[in-house]
């Protein structure tokens, strides 16, 4: 039974990479309106835009991304997240690329996060029925090769300094898992906005109402636990509470602050 179910823990800001609408929805909102509830501030990344997710013939992938945006823009707000950026690849042509990785370093050199959410890309077969679809294998490799080393690298990308873009240390990565979680959030307080926020993809709901199997899941993902619903994660703290405490992800000098006290430090790490 993993220990930590880092139930206090709210990061100030959050930046979510998926590859499709509706990816967040199934994966991390509970735990994104939680903290955002929390005064966390949030941007979701969507590398494609579901363009051939309408299993409809009159319906063009320009039409399906307008939908599947709009559809996604709905989902985000009701979890209180304005910020959406569509960065516009192919829905089912996307590849882990170098052009990728710069575009998501950008993305994290421009919002600056604390904490990153991304797929997991080592999901391939889940249980006997699934297998991963191989943009979120995608998405999740080039965020999390975005996230480390090459955000944090000054000399890497370097040209995205002339759009005023510092090199950026993340201090944790959420990894949106089911099989090697390490990471227990509690979403009781918030299952409703995940439903809620699942159900604005409607292109994809149609007459399905996803209450039963998203309670479910979450529910198997919390027994053991305390509380009732659950989102799981693998967690990857890349910086100590220490330097992040200090330094807020800046990497080039002239950033970084000497904490007055070791409590003061603590504290402000674990706001
Ligand atoms: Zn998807």
């Amino acid at each position: 039974m993993p220990s930590s179910s880092n139930r206090k823990y709210t990061p100030d800001r959050v930046l979510v990479i998926v590859a499709h609408p509706d990816d967040i929805e199934f994966g991390s909102a509970g735990t994104i309106a939680r903290w955002v509830r929390d005064g966390a501030q949030a941007r979701y990344v969507l590398c494609t835009s579901g363009q051939v997710g309408i299993k409809d013939p009159a319906v063009t992938p320009q039409e399906a991304a307008r939908i599947r945006e709009a559809e996604q823009t709905a989902a985000a707000r009701v979890a209180g997240v304005e910020d959406v950026v569509y960065l516009g690849y192919l829905d089912g042509m996307l590849e882990n690329t170098m052009a990728l990785r710069k575009q998501l370093v950008r993305e994290i050199r421009r919002f600056r996060p604390e904490v990153l959410i991304c797929q997991d890309p080592t999901a391939l077969f889940v249980g006997d029925s699934y297998i991963n679809h191989p943009d979120h294998r995608a998405a999740g490799g080039a965020a999390l090769d975005a996230v480390f080393p090459a955000a944090g690298m000054p000399a890497l990308f370097q040209e995205l300094e002339e759009e005023g873009l510092e090199a950026h240390e993340t201090r944790k990565v959420y990894v949106s898992t089911w099989q090697n979680a390490n990471t227990y959030v509690d979403i009781t307080d918030t299952i409703e906005i995940k439903i809620e926020a699942l159900k604005q993809h409607k292109s994809q709901m149609g007459d399905w109402d996803p209450t039963e199997r998203i309670k479910g899941w979450a529910s198997e993902r919390a027994q053991g636990f305390e509380f009732a619903y659950a989102e799981t994660f693998k967690v990857i703290s890349l910086k100590s509470d220490e330097d992040w405490a200090r330094c807020r992800g800046y990497v080039l000098p002239g950033h970084c602050k000497e904490p007055e006290t070791e409590a003061e430090a603590l504290t402000s790490a674990s706001r």
